[in-house]
């Protein structure tokens, strides 16, 4: 694979806006394998196209070991042969989101707090997102869906919470996320605004001070959600952009799924905890996998999950105890995973 009339890629990503590195991001296996130094036969690579592309920013797969195709973030990003095949419980649509976000983008299932669907766009392609099966893949809300979605939040005077959802919510411009906050700002029933967003792990350079300051002008409290799955992912970068969040004030906790080959292990969930202590976060939800269609080969059981947070829980103190949860479609809250109490 090496070939010396193949420019290698200088590492610019830095230097680049958040616009270029997105549209720079790796979409070619070749490429990404080439820049890894791992070669196609190393890979599980799909014989047929799959409508989930590859999808991966340089800034975040300068985090992949090179050399190593068993590297936990690789395997989160890579399309594989498994995802092609069926198996039994594992849906388009696993927690019946799609339906409930038809008309207006927003999906309010859960008391006083309700998700809008601000955008399919992500910087990233996660494999195992439940939401690669979402009908308005790369499309924006139109006019009409965020003019409906708003009537909609006025009209129940029972939420406080708004959380911007998608894909990623931070893949819009700033000016799009601050049409939509002076918007809600009005409303004087939401108390907090709540991001649930990938792009400060995967794309730390969207982070900038005027988005900040866009948040800050929505006059809400804003809590932030980050999702990283594995220590690999906080490298220097993503712990500078932390503190400049961090320079505002928002909480920020974190989300993760638990992955199989992943995250799967104690040690990789406490390390974890730390790493996202150690740059201001804290552990929030540990998810297990909603079963969506062709992710079946990232499934922990939910006994060997119990398991596991346990052995965290061993071993860490109890505010770096992310809480073990699953989605049930129909449910009213995330529902508890149960530690299965082990004497150490
Ligand atoms: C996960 C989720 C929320 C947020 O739940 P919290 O327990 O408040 O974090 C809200 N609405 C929907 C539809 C969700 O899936
Ligand atoms: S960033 Fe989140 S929404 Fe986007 S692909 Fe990954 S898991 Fe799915």
């Amino acid at each position: 694979m090496s070939n010396t009339h193949t420019p290698i890629p200088i590492s610019t990503a830095k230097t680049q806006t958040w616009q270029q590195q997105l549209a720079n991001a790796f979409t070619d296996i070749d490429a990404l394998g080439n820049y890894l130094s791992i070669s196609p036969a190393e890979l599980n690579l799909p014989t047929q196209t799959i409508d989930f592309p590859l999808k991966v920013p340089q800034s975040y797969a300068d985090r992949i070991e090179k050399g190593n195709p068993n590297d936990p973030l690789l395997k989160q990003i890579l399309p594989e042969q498994t995802e092609l095949t069926e198996a039994p419980g594992y849906l388009s649509d696993p927690v019946g989101d799609l339906e409930a976000s038809a008309n207006n983008g927003i999906i309010h299932k859960y008391h006083g707090r309700a998700l809008l669907i601000t955008t399919g766009a992500c910087a990233i392609n996660c494999r195992y997102c439940f939401r690669r099966h979402f009908p308005y893949q790369q499309q924006q809300l139109s006019k009409q869906r965020i003019q409906n979605a708003l009537s909609y939040i006025e009209n129940h005077p029972e939420l406080s919470e708004i959380i911007l959802s998608g894909g990623d919510p931070l893949a819009l411009s700033d000016e799009r996320i601050d049409h939509l906050l002076q918007q809600l700002k009005d409303f004087t029933h939401i108390k907090r605004i709540r991001i649930h967003t990938r792009l400060p792990v995967v794309l730390p350079a969207r982070i900038t001070r005027q988005l900040m300051q866009t948040l800050i002008n929505s006059g809400k409290q804003i809590i932030m959600v980050l999702h990283a799955n594995h220590p690999q992912e906080l490298n220097n970068e993503v712990a500078d952009t932390c503190r400049l969040i961090k320079q505002y004030p928002v909480t920020l906790l974190n989300q993760s799924v638990l992955l199989k080959d992943i995250n799967d292990s104690a040690e990789a969930l406490c390390d974890l905890s730390e790493a996202l202590f150690d740059i201001g976060v804290l552990p929030y939800y540990l998810h297990l996998l909603d079963k969506a269609k062709g992710t079946q080969h990232f499934e922990v059981s939910e006994s060997e999950a119990g398991q596991l947070i346990s052995q965290v829980q061993n071993r860490l103190p109890g505010y770096l105890v992310p809480k073990l949860v699953k989605e049930i479609s129909g449910a009213p809250c995330k529902i508890t995973v149960a530690s299965t109490v082990m004497q150490s």
